[in-house]
């Protein structure tokens, strides 16, 4: 009876250990550089909101905008919940005039030239001084230590029109990450939640999957029939009937990798 018993907690035992290194063994492959690292845990957004002068956010306008964003927030949580992992946002935000409002990405296909005179912009810095930081490892010091969070990143929001693009680290290094957004994408529609979520992730490094520069007709095809709600891929519906996939949330660092995602990696 004895050993019988001690041959069952050892299988037991065993059965735990299978688990617990199996589940390690996943290789989550989280950029995990820059300041936002992985979805998941507590993360701070710092919204910036730039005008322009004579062309100031009315209040009424901030306010929306404001609210999409914790619209947004909510879907993130709500999201990475469906992975199992918690996650909580908090929000700040900061109001800056300056001369002119730089441009947004042009509309059509995203080259990688259009990406790198974009990139050369060390936006945050400059800005983060000017909301009253005294550098952006002082603004970083400052978000880590009063929210206690694993994750910062910025998100401008520049009253003008023009399309919204991310600027996450591509480097190992603990600089500021964040994104561009811009109040109207036309002269009608406003900044939206799907948005504000779409350009967040990629902050955490989730790719595009629609035809771009650097994604190929066929690629958009194949992410139609692996992932056809992803809010990476489509546009075409509201936030609550769309979905983070599985892809993207490998790239956020909340799920599992799979063999086939490395078709879609568009920094190789
Ligand atoms: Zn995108």
């Amino acid at each position: 009876m004895r050993t019988e018993n001690l041959f069952l907690n050892i299988k037991f035992i065993l059965i735990i250990f299978i688990l617990i290194s199996s589940s390690s063994a996943f290789s989550y492959n989280s950029s995990g550089i820059g300041s936002a690292k992985v979805l998941e845990g507590k993360v701070f957004i710092y919204y910036i909101f730039l005008s322009e002068p004579g062309k100031s956010w009315k209040f009424t306008k901030k306010t929306q905008a404001l609210n999409q964003a914790n619209i947004a927030e909510q879907w993130l949580v709500k999201e990475a919940l469906q992975y199992g992992r918690r996650l909580s946002i908090q929000d700040g935000n900061c109001d800056l005039m300056i001369p002119a409002i730089p441009a947004g990405l042009p509309l059509g296909p995203i080259n990688n030239k259009t990406k790198i005179d974009v990139f050369k912009i060390n936006i945050f810095e400059v800005l983060v001084k000017q909301c009253g930081f005294k550098s952006s490892a002082d603004f970083l010091h400052w978000a880590r230590s009063k929210y206690q969070v694993q994750s910062v990143l910025i998100g401008i929001i520049g009253n003008k029109a023009g399309r919204s693009y991310a600027l996450p680290q591509y480097v190992k290094n603990d600089g500021i990450e964040g994104f561009f957004g811009y109040g109207m994408y036309n002269s009608v529609q406003s900044i939206d939640a799907r948005c504000i979520a779409h350009e967040t992730l990629h902050v955490f490094g989730a790719w595009d999957l629609y035809y771009s520069g650097p994604q190929t007709k066929q690629n958009e095809q194949l992410a139609k029939s692996l992932f056809p709600k992803d809010i990476m891929l489509t546009a075409d519906y509201p936030l609550n009937k769309i979905n983070l996939g599985s892809l993207s949330a490998w790239r956020v660092g909340i799920a599992p990798k799979n063999k086939i995602f490395n078709q879609f990696d568009t920094e190789k």
